[in-house]
């Protein structure tokens, strides 16, 4: 029985119908969940709950799931949404250097922040509660993390950011780069607070010279942090590598020390099964970006072999955007497509997103996220969904690809906050305010590119 002795931010979300993803995903109806100094105390029966006089949320009618998890994006991306007029790209190097490179180049301290907010408030309301960010703008490096920071504080998301260094832009914005990722790492290592973390960034290994990866992995390995670059993205990167260290990217990345239980190896997608060993023997994290590889025409990393193999892999959207379900599905229809069976991938991609996010943001926050049960993260989303087919545990995951995801998120809550109820923010921000300055200052970073 509870007592009204009603902790810092407890919370009741009453009647709901809970999805556990996490493990077999199960299924439980008319259940309440008490969440208490952030983390979930207690799921029962309504009936069985007992007294409580602090803040409910009253699912009754709705799915209510563990908060989703984006592995691996760009908040900046979000400043190019509806930017025409670049240079056409004959493949994946051309896209960088007519478009990615061109816009972060350009972005200014308050783009950052701003890009931020607005990937941040999409992220709630499609029901990610943690986002995995990877930020480079080389015309304003110094403090563009806390910039980005402050938006993931207002948001009250659950953020890990870094800085990707690179030598794409000469010694100078590297040196920056270095220097933007150690102050923040100590920052987040000072504050210790829930919601914020930081990894060491880095580019891609065909941009960041043996040099640089050394002096990287040194600071970052005194700050006993983890890495998050992109790997094996296009062949372009396997073949820099081979011509820079007659070695592939995944093997040049260990012999730095960037691999590890704490790092983040982004797309994977040309890699051989040594290097896939290689990324399971060091428990290195690989993030799968299934829109944006399609998108860039990259090709289609082999999820399936991989988990095989032991790799523990999530799956990000590469900032192409904040709904994790519309990944998830584009994730299984490229695995039916490039394993030429449309049976196959199911469970590795499910996995991905349910679990292997899961493992991910619990090694970097310290806590048990992907499921709703006592000791786990107080992280959930609820969605209006009325099944219109009889919905059971054994057909849940079914019904998330196919009908959750198509339906809206109600309510987004992280540790026990509520962050948007009936789909309105309960945030201390104006969302039309929000966009019509991130409107001014986009067009006016097109304007500079
Ligand atoms: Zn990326």
């Amino acid at each position: 029985m509870l007592t009204h002795a009603v902790m810092n931010r407890s919370l009741l979300i009453e009647n709901g119908t809970l999805l556990s993803t996490g493990g077999a995903a199960s299924l439980r109806r008319g259940h309440s969940v008490l969440i208490e100094g952030g983390v979930i105390t207690r799921v029962a029966p309504r009936e069985r709950m007992g007294r409580f006089s602090g803040r409910r949320v009253d699912a009754a009618g709705k799915v209510v799931i563990p908060g989703l998890i984006n592995g691996h994006t760009h908040f900046y991306g979000a400043f190019a949404r509806g930017l025409t007029g670049t240079k056409p790209a004959r493949d994946f190097l051309g896209v960088l250097r007519n478009l990615w490179w061109r816009l972060d180049s350009a972005l200014t301290t308050e783009d950052c922040y701003y890009s931020a907010l607005v990937a941040l408030i999409d992220s709630i309301r499609h029901g990610a509660t943690t986002v995995i960010d990877h930020h480079s703008s080389p015309g304003a490096v110094g403090g563009s993390l806390d910039a980005i920071a402050c938006a993931v504080r207002e948001t009250g998301l659950r953020g890990c950011l870094c800085y990707e260094v690179s030598d794409r832009d000469g010694a100078r914005v590297m040196r920056e780069g270095l220097a933007e990722n150690v102050r923040f790492i100590r920052r987040c290592q000072a504050e210790n607070g829930a919601g914020l973390r930081a990894l060491f960034g880095l580019h891609a290994s065909f941009t960041l010279s043996d040099a640089t990866l050394e002096e990287a992995a040194g600071l970052g390995h005194d700050l006993q942090t983890g890495f998050h670059i992109h790997a094996a993205e296009a062949q372009a990167d396997q073949r820099a590598a081979r011509r820079r260290s007659r070695m592939g990217v995944v093997q040049r990345l260990r012999r730095f020390g960037i691999l590890g239980r704490r790092s983040i190896a982004a797309h994977c997608i040309h890699v051989s099964r040594r290097e896939m060993d290689s990324l399971a023997e060091t428990g290195t994290a690989v993030a799968h970006n299934p829109q944006s590889n399609l998108n860039n025409a990259v090709g289609i990393a082999d999820v399936i072999e991989m988990a095989r193999r032991g790799v523990l892999v999530g799956l990000g959207t590469d900032g192409m955007t904040a709904d994790m379900l519309e990944e998830l599905r584009v994730a299984l229809w490229a695995q039916h497509l490039g394993s030429g069976d449309p049976s196959e991938g199911f469970e590795e991609v499910a996995g991905a997103l349910f679990n292997g996010n899961a493992e991910v943001a619990g090694r970097i926050f310290g806590l048990r996220f992907g499921g709703i049960r006592a000791g786990c993260a107080g992280d959930v989303a609820i969605f209006d969904y009325d099944p219109p087919t009889p919905l059971a545990g054994a057909n849940a995951l079914s019904h998330v690809v196919f009908g959750l995801s198509q339906a809206q998120v109600d309510t987004t809550i992280v540790g026990g906050r509520v962050l948007m109820e009936h789909r309105r923010l309960k945030l201390d921000l104006d969302e039309a305010r929000v966009n019509a300055r991130a409107r001014e200052l986009a067009g006016k970073l097109w304007q500079r590119i």
